[in-house]
């Protein structure tokens, strides 16, 4: 029986053992009372099984006779009851037929009949079914109806009828239909499967896994039918999983292949870690979307609206997204480069992601490709090892549902390398409109189009894209926002965003524009606006608190109104009569929002964290701001200079990579050279038992790139002059030993960098000023531009009465 109490008296090997049913097969195990009274008792003649990872052990039994079970004595750790015996083993039949009268002769007779006609069905040539024959030629007639009962197809009742049945004429009477039932089905099923039928016979063969006299009753299942209930369940599912496949519409070299793993694992026992490993591989197969499809929504003017309802500015990205759109609704295809949105973190990249995917009408999915370094990530592994699965790609395919998803794959630029593989080039695959139509995923190990997924990508630095990568992408670049372009960011989409995750309105809560302003310049320091949603986030939390305390005290109000009310007669009574209206409105002020004014904003988030640096810095000479491009948006640089008596060394700190470390000593050299015409005496002089040390502050971040030139060219000229640097200047540039000066990259990030800092003036390249295109008007509108062609336009304009004099070059926005 599958379920069973086992009563055990010492240790279990070669003892007697009483086997007894649950009442049902649903049972709880360990539910005493759904005990049936009547069970086997057997010898155990082996134990097999293991105490890893859990304790679970197969006895092999062979039953004697039948018992009734009296009263339960223990039940822990085993059940221990007294039991009356049922039967005799050892009784002759001749006797029994004696004791239970004539016809069960005839009864025995036809069941014997009916046995040997059973296994005459069953293919001889099979060791276990040639000994089962034999046994049963031999076998004692009363014990047949208990042999035949156990190894034929019969529900879990009928088997207890069977065990119930002590009389034997009943015995026979209830195993006798099983038997005919069997044999019945048997005959149809051989008619259909004769060739199936065959086949298994020579695999298991060949296996031989019914060898050992213990399988005989699997043998029998396994080769007419699925006797048993599990394997009858099993084979139900394979069906289904059949059924399924064949509903996914998979092309036909899928379909072959899964066709293919769907033979193999009916003809596969249960108990194999393989057949586990196959059903989920045709799980995978049956449940991705081969031929479905979500249809796309191509109204170019409602998705220029949804796109603008969705995110503030942006406008560069949006124009060109839009042209996608355009494209896709003339062309009905996707070719194309992939679109890859480039700037620091919090300026929408992964959200405006979204809200195509919204505006489309596709699923979206969202893969992070940071840290990535393993092939198999991408590509999945190959289905020989355990616990092997799809890559990422797949996987999203199959939680979208449809195979014409937006995948936004995150953070392209932070893919790592490693010995499994570079999984840059397994994305080449996902990437290439002209291979994607057969993307093979080693697990799938069958091709599959991904070519109407919509890829974009999203990454925070442009350098560190994977070469080949970068080739198959369009990149389009969000440099970070201005103060005022976060304030109507905050002011449209993130106040209301904030208001609606903690449940506050506008009656409760006001954020006016000036605090919004005030939270941005003075507790944000950033090119995208991550952190200030959260500031606006905690005003909000903040405040729901106050609300929501607001709250119980009108309840608590609310529950002593008895009293009050009476009270408020008592007010009403003494009052002139037009006071008493006032005196209750008093008592009950109508709400007021709470609106978050500079006190309350200090209050919430403590003492402003951001001050404008500048004016404190350059009250000494020696010191100048840069301006330097990083991942997170532009930031300006204090460079501090400063001399000490020494040996004529250059000293650099502040993590400086090689080529920083030219640009100093290329400046250092151009001052030296033309110290004359500075009016510092011989560039020998500037030496002379003197060190200099250059400084670039935020001493743990490493700076490379040869963009700070100028800057450190200004500083020694200021150190040495003894003159400051106009406070409100920043510079970017890179140098010559001529003195010339280059253009540089990163001049949108760097000038919005300058602009949040609150500086005002930016001496830059002559030849980036084609880069001011981009700047936003009213940043331009703000701002004054030096272009320098040399080093002297740099000195000129960022002293405040030039350095030396010459003629210097101001071009304002208005003339660009
Ligand atoms: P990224 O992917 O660039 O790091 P996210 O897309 O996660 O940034 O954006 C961070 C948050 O800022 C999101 O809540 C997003 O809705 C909001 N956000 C960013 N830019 C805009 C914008 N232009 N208009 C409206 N909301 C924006």
């Amino acid at each position: 029986m599958v379920k069973s109490r086992l009563m055990s008296r010492s240790t279990l090997s070669s003892t007697i053992i009483g086997v007894i049913p649950q009442e049902s097969k649903d049972d709880q195990e360990d539910d005493m009372s759904s005990l049936h009274s009547i069970g086997t008792a057997a010898v155990v003649v082996q134990v097999t099984g293991t105490n890893w990872p859990r304790p679970s052990y197969t006895l092999l039994v062979t039953g004697l006779c039948r018992f009734k079970m009296e009263t339960l004595l223990q039940e822990s750790p085993y059940l221990v009851a007294s039991v009356t015996q049922l039967d005799k083993l050892s009784e002759d039949f001749d006797e029994f037929t004696k004791k239970h009268g004539g016809d069960l002769d005839n009864l025995a007779d036809n069941f014997r009949e009916q046995a040997g006609k059973l296994v005459d069905m069953l293919d001889i040539s099979i060791p276990v079914v040639a000994k089962l024959k034999k046994m049963l030629e031999n076998l004692p007639s009363q014990h047949l109806p208990d042999i035949c009962a156990a190894i034929v197809k019969a529900s879990y009742a009928e088997k207890i009828q069977v065990l119930d049945a002590v009389d034997l004429n009943e015995r026979f009477k209830k195993a006798l239909p099983l038997l005919m039932r069997q044999i019945e089905g048997l005959t149809l099923l051989q008619k259909a499967r004769k060739d199936r039928v065959g086949v298994e016979i020579v695999a298991r063969k060949k296996g031989d896994p019914f060898g050992r006299p213990g399988n005989m009753k699997r043998a029998l299942n396994k080769i007419s039918t699925d006797f048993d209930d599990d394997d009858d369940a099993d084979s139900d599912e394979i069906n289904d999983l059949e059924q399924k496949i064949k509903s996914a519409h998979m092309p036909e070299h899928a379909l072959k292949a899964v066709m293919k793993e769907i033979k193999r694992l009916k003809k596969m026992p249960q108990q194999m870690p393989e057949h586990a490993m196959i059903r989920n591989y045709l799980e995978l197969m049956s449940e991705l979307p081969w031929s479905k499809s979500s249809k796309d929504i191509l109204d170019i003017e409602q998705a220029r609206r949804d796109l603008d309802v969705d995110h503030y500015g942006l406008e560069k990205l949006k124009k060109r997204v839009l042209e996608y759109f355009a494209i896709r609704q003339l062309k009905n295809s996707l070719k194309g480069p992939i679109l890859c949105f480039v700037g620091p973190p919090g300026v929408g990249k992964t959200s405006i992601g979204r809200s195509i995917a919204q505006t489309l009408g596709r699923e979206f999915h969202r893969i992070s490709l940071g840290g990535v370094c393993d092939q198999s990530d991408i590509r999945g592994h190959r289905r020989t090892y355990i616990g092997s699965m799809p890559g990422r790609i797949i996987h999203g395919i199959r939680l979208v549902g449809t195979n014409n998803p937006v995948f936004l794959l995150d953070e392209v630029d932070k893919l790592g390398k490693s010995l499994h593989g570079d999984p840059a080039a397994a994305l080449l695959e996902v990437l290439d409109p002209e291979q994607n139509h057969t993307f093979t995923d080693h697990y799938l190990n069958v091709p599959f189009d991904l070519s109407q997924v919509l890829f974009i990508a999203t990454a925070n630095n442009m350098a560190t894209i994977p070469a080949a990568l970068l080739d198959r992408m369009e990149l389009i670049q969000i440099p970070g926002y201005t103060q005022e372009e976060k304030c109507n960011i905050a002011t449209r989409h993130l106040i209301s965003k904030q208001f609606k995750e903690h449940g506050l309105t506008a009656e409760q809560l006001q954020i006016p524009v000036d605090s919004t302003k005030m939270i941005i310049s003075k507790y944000t320091r950033e090119a995208g606006v991550r952190n200030l949603e959260r500031k606006i986030g905690a005003v909000c939390r903040a405040v729901a608190v106050r609300v929501a305390e607001g709250m119980s005290k009108s309840k608590q109000e609310k529950r002593e109104t008895p009293k009050s009310e009476e009270k408020k007669q008592v007010i009403n009574n003494s009052l002139p009569e037009n006071l008493s209206q006032d005196a209750t409105t008093m008592a009950h002020p109508p709400e007021m929002p709470i609106c978050i004014d500079e006190a309350a904003i200090k209050d919430i988030l403590g003492p402003p964290q951001f001050e404008s640096e500048v004016s404190q810095r350059l009250v000494q000479p020696g010191v100048a701001v840069g301006l330097a491009w990083t991942v997170m948006g532009g930031e300006i640089m204090f460079v501090e200079a400063t001399r000490m008596d020494g040996e004529g060394k250059l000293i650099l700190t502040g993590q400086l990579g090689d080529v920083m470390k030219e640009s100093a000593n290329l400046a250092m050299n151009w001052v030296r050279a033309n110290a004359k015409k500075l009016t510092f005496g011989n560039g020998k002089s500037l030496l002379a038992g003197k060190d200099i040390h250059i400084h670039f502050p935020a001493g743990a971040v490493g700076k490379d790139g040869p963009s700070a030139g100028v800057t450190i060219a200004t500083v020694l000229v200021s150190l040495f002059s003894g003159q400051l640097v106009r406070s409100d200047t920043a510079m970017t540039g890179e140098i010559t030993l001529r003195g010339l000066v280059l253009p540089v990259g990163g001049i949108k990030e760097k000038v919005l960098g300058a602009h949040r800092a609150g500086i005002r003036r930016v001496i830059l390249p002559k030849r980036n000023m084609k880069d001011l295109y981009e700047i936003p008007n009213n940043v331009k509108g703000e701002m004054s531009f030096i272009f320098a062609s040399q080093l002297e336009d740099v000195l000129n304009a960022a002293f405040d009465n030039g350095f030396p004099a010459l003629p210097m070059e101001d071009v304002t926005p208005s003339k660009l």
